[in-house]
């Protein structure tokens, strides 16, 4: 079997990293603000929830139709990873979909999961 390993990415590929970040979290930042109830008029939000909830929504069911299970239960969606000399894909709910439904259920705990997001 071959061992999984990881290499640090250089400068160039880490800085195309931080910018896909940057560019999917200045969006969410900018969906934020102009929903938030307390800064705009109700016009603005209705024109863009109307125009970035389908969005967002395309996303959200992009990750489930990805995270879905096999035959066996196991996710299609991650990558298998090493258990017992094999390599073997989680289960399902994997990870990714158990922290989505979370978060469906209490959107204010990512703020708990992940601090660093907090705006
Ligand atoms: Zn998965």
């Amino acid at each position: 079997m071959t061992p999984i390993t990881s290499a640090p990415v250089g400068p160039a590929l880490a800085r195309a990293h931080h910018l896909l970040r940057q560019d999917m979290l200045g969006y969410l930042d900018s969906v934020e603000h102009l929903t938030s109830e307390h800064d705009v008029e109700d016009d603005t939000i209705l024109t863009v929830a109307r125009t970035e909830v389908p969005r967002l929504i395309a996303v959200l069911r992009a990750t489930v139709a990805d995270h879905r299970a096999d035959r066996d239960g196991r996710c299609l969606g991650c990558p298998p990873t090493p258990v017992d000399g094999r390599m073997v894909r989680r289960g399902w709910p994997c990870p990714v979909l158990d922290r989505a439904q979370g978060f469906l259920n209490d959107p204010d705990s990512v703020y708990d999961a992940v601090p660093y997001e907090r705006r």
